[in-house]
């Protein structure tokens, strides 16, 4: 056939082949978008119920540490220390010492200026003695919710104000801003506040749902006006246009250059190189086992990538990771290998849930918010919980937007991810990353581990680092651990995570699975009957 009969026949073929899935997509769509809106609605319920009990769990934390500091005053040492612990709590806007009567004795920055009014107040939790309260706050509108810790007897209390808007999920599964009306009320019924359009609470015709919080009893209830589902449903109707074009335009493409074109020029451009590979699925996970140092019991496991070419050799990621970062592919290759960890390891985690697994980032991630979309819409649909996922930035890259990337650690955090600094010690920034991110685990790079007992300074910069760590209640997970010896020093130093070759290597998915179901199997019926009287584990930072 001549090349231009060629080009003819694929051109026809393209739009054939473009053109039926129209009619098919139209069908299914009409389906899909009742259940598209149902499933926003439920998930920003569960999404802002998570929410809002991990920022009281968070907060709690933050007012015990400061209760252990003894501080009870508004002595200048203590109204620094509230100051600290403001800054360093992503969800606080103010800390304040109260009187045994509620009254606002002080904040961070001395006597409050505003007008104070108590609208409720009730105890967070049965059996607790920290009260959820509402407060009206100078001319501000809506109310603000306090989280009061009251001294022994007379003595004064400690409390925190968080804005209510941190409560509800900002934003749609889909990474739009949420369009739902949002009623959050506490456990007694007091209504906390409410979101959204006002159209969306009143008129007609709604998708609605509603579910009470496990731990606190907040209820949250949420509803769509179907209306504005249809909307979406034009939008969609575009995107279904447009992917067809695009089908159309990519077979017509592909099929014209089939026979004469591509494979040899491409062979020699290794970004070309890396998005075959991208498309061919041929980066894999391996998994580095994360070991509690006090227990010995599997903590979870930090993801390697590693490049599986088609000739089975196994390319380890120091070889194209700086390029896939150059190049912006990095975004998709770490979609693709949550994914495919999801796929892989999803069932032994989902029945899991104590057990972590954490993924690297890059500075890249970090500049906008489409990873908080990526996260939420691929672990949303996994068994592996969001509370479960950690994600790792290196310190050894500069952040270069250091208040976007708190934007978007904090909206990680939102989710219920956990956030860890990679290689602390090694970059020019470690401690001045930890506190302006807020994160919640630091990595100690090998380099540290490696001089343990040998070298003085070392010593006493990780030394700096674990109180640092335990004062802004970050979790420490030491890294690259060889020898027994170390494991013994980094005990002694009140470390409890540990990675390394001491106790493996990155392992395959299959390896690395089924030394998981040999370590923690599950528990029978009859076992797992007790559970509930487990302790909660360290790690999670909220029911779910
Ligand atoms: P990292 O995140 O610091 O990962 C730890 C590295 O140390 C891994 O190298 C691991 O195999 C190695 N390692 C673990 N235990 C020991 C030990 O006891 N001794 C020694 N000598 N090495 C140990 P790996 O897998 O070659 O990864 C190198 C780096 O590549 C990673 O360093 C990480 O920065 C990057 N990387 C790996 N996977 C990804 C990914 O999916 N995305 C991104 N952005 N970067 C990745
Ligand atoms: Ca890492
Ligand atoms: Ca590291």
């Amino acid at each position: 056939m001549s090349p231009k009969r060629k080009k003819l026949v694929a051109i026809v073929a393209g739009v054939l082949l473009a053109g039926s899935p129209v009619a098919a997509f139209n069908l299914w769509l009409n389906g899909l978008v009742e259940r598209q809106g149902q499933e926003e609605v439920d998930l920003s319920v569960q999404r802002t119920i998570a929410l809002a009990e991990s920022r009281i769990i968070r907060v709690m934390a933050t007012l015990d540490g400061l209760a252990e500091r003894g501080v009870d005053s508004c002595r200048p040492v203590n109204l620094e220390a509230m100051r600290q612990a403001t800054f360093a709590t992503i969800s606080v806007k103010e800390i304040s010492i109260v009187a045994a009567d509620g009254r606002t004795l002080c904040t961070e920055f001395g006597a409050p200026f505003d007008q104070r009014k108590l609208v409720s107040s009730e105890k967070v939790a049965e059996g607790s003695n920290v009260l959820l309260e509402l407060l009206q706050v100078g001319e501000r509108p809506g109310n603000m919710v306090r989280i009061r810790r009251p001294g022994l007897g007379s003595a004064n209390g400690l409390a925190a104000l968080i804005p209510f808007e941190l409560f509800v999920a900002q934003v749609s599964t889909q990474g739009g801003p949420l369009s739902a009306y949002a009623r959050v009320a506490t456990r007694q019924g007091a209504v906390i506040g409410e979101s959204g359009p006002p159209e969306a609470k009143s008129s007609g015709d709604h998708l609605v749902a509603s579910l009470t919080s496990p731990r606190y009893g907040l209820n949250v209830t949420m509803s769509l006006p179907r209306a504005s589902v249809v909307a979406d449903q034009l939008d969609l109707r575009m995107v279904g246009l447009v992917i067809t074009v695009a089908i159309a335009a990519v077979l017509i493409g592909f099929l014209a250059a089939f026979g004469f074109l591509l494979p040899k020029r491409e062979r020699d451009n290794p970004i070309a190189e890396i998005e075959r590979a991208l498309q061919a699925g041929e980066f894999i996970p391996y998994y580095q086992p994360i070991v509690d140092i006090r227990s010995g019991r599997l903590r979870g496991a930090e993801v390697l990538v590693r490049w599986r070419k088609p000739d089975g050799t196994i390319v380890p990621p120091a070889s194209f990771i700086p390029l896939a970062e150059s190049s912006g592919l990095i975004i998709d290759l770490t979609r693709a290998l949550m994914r495919r960890v999801c796929a892989e390891a999803g069932a032994t985690f989902g029945c899991r849930q104590h057990l972590k697994i954490g993924f690297n980032l890059t500075a890249r991630h970090f500049s906008d918010e489409e990873i908080v979309g990526d996260v939420r819409a691929i672990f949303g649909r996994s068994p592996i919980r969001l509370s479960q996922v950690v994600l790792e930035v290196t310190e050894r890259q500069p952040l270069d937007n250091l208040t976007e990337t708190r934007r978007v650690v904090a909206a990680l955090q939102g989710l219920g991810v956990q956030i860890a600094i990679d290689d602390v010690g090694t970059g020019h920034s470690g401690l001045s990353y930890m506190l302006k991110l807020g994160v919640d685990i630091i990595k100690i790079d090998k380099m540290f581990v490696d001089s343990i007992g040998t070298d003085r300074n070392s010593n006493t910069i990780i030394e700096t680092l674990i109180d640092l760590a335990q004062n802004m209640r970050m979790e420490v997970i030491a890294e690259g651990v060889e020898h027994f010896e170390q494991v013994v020093h980094l005990r002694e130093l009140g470390i409890r995570a540990a990675q390394g070759y001491v106790f493996s290597p990155p392992l395959p998915g299959s390896a690395f699975l089924q030394l998981v179901e040999a370590i923690d199997p599950l528990k029978t019926p009859v076992e797992s009957a007790g559970a509930a009287e487990q302790p909660e584990l360290p790690l999670s930072r909220f029911a779910s």
